[in-house]
C-alpha cells in the first residue's frame, strides 16, 4: 500500500534547497576496526513526551548466530554493547517506552532460512508488538517457497543484506524474491548501500551496490516497497533523487543519525519525503547507548508532524499499514 504525501506544500528537495551537498568523505572506514565503543551516558526510558515510538531496525537471531555475529564485530566491526539474547532484546527496548519493533535476520548460508523464519515467527508468537520479517538467501532452491511459508506464519516483510549475502539488488537472483514480495504485498527491507564496507566482507560492496543499481531495480519493479538502511550510505544525494522519484522507496536512520561515524547527518533526506524515512537503530548490535540516535534526532527541530512520522508512524504505515494506536492519521 503506498501512502499519500503528508502536506500538499511543497517539499525541500535537492532541486530546491541552495546549501552545499552533505560530505560522505568522512565516511570512517571499516579498514580501522575495529571501531571503538563509546561509553556515553544511556536514559532509563523515552520521554513520555515523545510521539509513539516504533525502532524499525532490531536485529534478533538464535543465541548462536548472535554469538557468531558478535565475534564478528568484535574483530571487524565495533564491540558490542547489548550482548542479549533474542528473548530479551524486544523486552530491553519495550520496557524502555518504545512501542513496537520491526525484527529483522539474515541466513548467511543456503539452507538456513527456513529454520531462522520460524525462530522469529516463534519470537513474534510470544509478544504483539514484534513485527517479524522474514529471511532467505538470493537463488537458493525454493526461495520464494520459503518467503510463502514464512508469510503464512505471519511475518510481515522480507530482510536481505547484499554485503552479508554477496549479491547485487539488481542480481537476476534476486527477481524471485522481488515477486514473492509484491505478490504478497510485504515490503522488503535490502542493505543495499555500499557502506559500511569491511575487507572482512566476502564481496567488494562497493562493486555490488550503487544507487543506480537500486534504481534498476525500482524500475524493473513498480509495486515493489522497498527499505534500505542507514539512509542509503553513503549515497546520499543519489537517494535524495531517488526518494523523490519513487513511491516505493522508504529509508531508515539506523546508526546514521547517532553521530557515531563522522559523517554529517544529512538533513535534507529527512526532511524531502517525510512519509519515506524510518527510525532504526541496529539494536542490539551497538558501540553505544541504545538511545544515542533518538536523542540526536528530537533535537533536530523537525515539525512536530514529520517527527512523529519519523519516529513511528511511518514504520507502521510500511510493515503493518495501521498508525499506531491512539494517535491521529497525519
Ligand atoms: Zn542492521
Amino acid at each position: 500500500m503506498l501512502t499519500e504525501p503528508m502536506s500538499s506544500a511543497p517539499l525541500p528537495c535537492l532541486a530546491d534547497l541552495q546549501e552545499p551537498p552533505p560530505s560522505s568523505s568522512g565516511w570512517l572506514p571499516m579498514e580501522r576496526a575495529p571501531l571503538p565503543g563509546l561509553d556515553d551516558e544511556e536514559g532509563e526510558r523515552l520521554p513520555t513526551s515523545l510521539p509513539p515510538v516504533v525502532d524499525a531496525h532490531v536485529h534478533v537471531f538464535p543465541d548462536r548466530v548472535f554469538e557468531a555475529i558478535w565475534r564478528w564485530f568484535d574483530t571487524h566491526g565495533w564491540p558490542i554493547r547489548y550482548r542479549l539474547p533474542a528473548s530479551h532484546v524486544a523486552q530491553f527496548l519495550l520496557s524502555r517506552g518504545v512501542h513496537q519493533i520491526v525484527a529483522l535476520h539474515y541466513a548467511h548460508r543456503p539452507g538456513m532460512a527456513r529454520s531462522l523464519n520460524q525462530f522469529m515467527a516463534a519470537v513474534c508468537a510470544d509478544e504483539p508488538r514484534i513485527i517479524g520479517l522474514a529471511t532467505v538467501l538470493p537463488g537458493e532452491a525454493d526461495a520464494s517457497r520459503i518467503l510463502d511459508e514464512a508469510f503464512s506464519m505471519g511475518l510481515q516483510g522480507v530482510k536481505m543484506h547484499c554485503h552479508v549475502q554477496c549479491f547485487a539488488p539488481d542480481d537476476p537472483a534476486m527477481h524471485e524474491v522481488y515477486e514473492a514480495c509484491v505478490r504478497a504485498d510485504r515490503p522488503l527491507v535490502m542493505h543495499a548501500g555500499r557502506e559500511p564496507k569491511s575487507t572482512a566482507y566476502r564481496c567488494d560492496t562497493h562493486a555490488l551496490c550503487s544507487a543506480d543499481r537500486v534504481a534498476r531495480v525500482l524500475e524493473a519493479h513498480p509495486r515493489l516497497r522497498l527499505c534500505v538502511p542507514h539512509l542509503g550510505a553513503d549515497e546520499f544525494d543519489a537517494y535524495e533523487r531517488l526518494l523523490e522519484r519513487h513511491d516505493g522507496l522508504w529509508l531508515d536512520t539506523t546508526m546514521v543519525a547517532a553521530g557515531y561515524f563522522p559523517v554529517e547527518l544529512p538533513l535534507r533526506l529527512l526532511r524531502c519525503r517525510p512519509d519515506r524515512v524510518l527510525y532504526g537503530t541496529d539494536f542490539p548490535n551497538l558501540p553505544y547507548a541504545w538511545d544515542r540516535e533518538i536523542k540526536r534526532l528530537v533535537t533536530l527541530g523537525l515539525p512536530e508532524e514529520e517527527l512523529a512520522a519519523l519516529l513511528g508512524q511511518n514504520a507502521l504505515r510500511l510493515f503493518a499499514g495501521t498508525p499506531p494506536r491512539g494517535t491521529s492519521t497525519a
